[in-house]
């Protein structure tokens, strides 16, 4: 009896020695504690019209607020969260979340009700049975017009699903929700894909814009991006803007929409309320402020 109690405990422990770095952090049971005692909390970055700098959406970034961790970034609980299956429940949370914020803004002003939030949809939670129906749900409970909504995936968040995904994604469009395909550039950027999967936004990844000013090749990238979203009749929107130089030649290039850390950094909702307060939703020219609003 004993030995059998022994030689069960086995072969976890052979697991943690073969990773000894390894931290086995968060465990599911840490994820399921931290959405009962209200840990996570959404965060919104602004997405400007680059000519204008008015706001015209919000992207929904969660965090969690852990605490002994302190703020601890999606990067490092996102993987277990998916791993676990606990993504589904803390998405369902962080949507509900982002479509009580969109009725708060709207309370505040209506003329907020133009604004689109956008909440990141990671594969698992994209897998799931009855996706549209479960949002659609989610929607009517908060009162919330999907024309106010938004989901990001990644395209290889779609690959796993790939026989239904056209499908799917042409359920959620149906219910007028707005559709980006994120961080393109890096992953298998298929031009089927693209061309088949009814996205209306393609998010240019924040890699490219970083390496724009590195020379012509990854400048000519972007470019070619820019060009291929104009060809397929897509809206196109550049992460991760830091320089007045990434800004300027953007611009240039005729990229319509933009985020990033020179415009402003995802923050709470009650510091966007102030941002939003801006006349005509107009964020500062970063060639005139030294600082964003940070
Ligand atoms: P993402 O959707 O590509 O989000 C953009 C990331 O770039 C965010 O990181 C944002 O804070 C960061 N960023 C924005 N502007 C700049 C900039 O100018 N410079 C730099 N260096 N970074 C910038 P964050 O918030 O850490 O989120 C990381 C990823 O975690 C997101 O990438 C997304 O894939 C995932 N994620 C975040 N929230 C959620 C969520 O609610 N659900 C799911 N499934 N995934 C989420
Ligand atoms: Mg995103
Ligand atoms: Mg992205
Ligand atoms: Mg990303």
């Amino acid at each position: 009896q004993r030995l059998r109690r022994i030689c069960a405990s086995q072969p976890a422990r052979h697991v943690q020695a073969f990773r000894p770095n390894t931290e086995a952090w968060p465990r599911s049971a840490d994820l399921r504690r931290a959405l009962e005692r209200r840990e996570f909390v959404l965060h919104y970055q602004p997405e400007v019209d680059l000519a204008s700098r008015r706001i015209v959406g919000l992207e929904a970034l969660i965090r969690w607020h852990h605490p002994d961790r302190g703020l601890v970034s999606p990067m490092d609980f996102i993987p277990a969260a998916e791993e676990s299956g606990m993504i589904l429940p803390i998405g369902d949370w962080g949507l509900a979340e982002a479509c009580n914020q969109i009725q708060v803004w709207r309370e505040e002003d209506p003329r907020h009700g133009s604004l689109r939030v956008c909440v990141n949809l990671s594969a698992r939670q994209f897998l799931r049975e009855g996706l549209a129906d479960h949002v659609e749900t989610l929607l009517m409970q908060s009162g919330t017009s999907s024309r106010q909504l938004g989901l990001e995936m990644t395209e290889s968040s779609l690959i796993p699903n790939m026989g239904t995904a056209v499908e799917v994604l042409g359920g959620l469009r149906s219910l007028g929700i707005s559709l980006s395909m994120d961080d393109f550039g890096t992953g298998y950027s298929s031009l089927s894909n693209l061309h088949s999967f009814p996205f209306d936004v393609l998010k240019i990844d924040r890699s490219f814009v970083g390496r724009m000013s590195d020379g012509d090749q990854p400048l000519q990238i972007v470019r070619t991006i820019i060009e291929l979203a104009r060809v397929l009749g897509m809206d196109v929107v550049a992460e991760g803007i830091e320089t007045r130089d990434q800004y300027r030649l953007l611009r240039q290039m005729g990229c319509r929409y933009g985020q990033g850390y020179l415009f402003a950094k995802p923050m709470p909702a009650r510091e966007i309320s102030h941002l939003l307060r801006l006349p005509g939703r107009v964020l500062p020219d970063p060639e005139c402020a030294p600082t964003a609003y940070v």
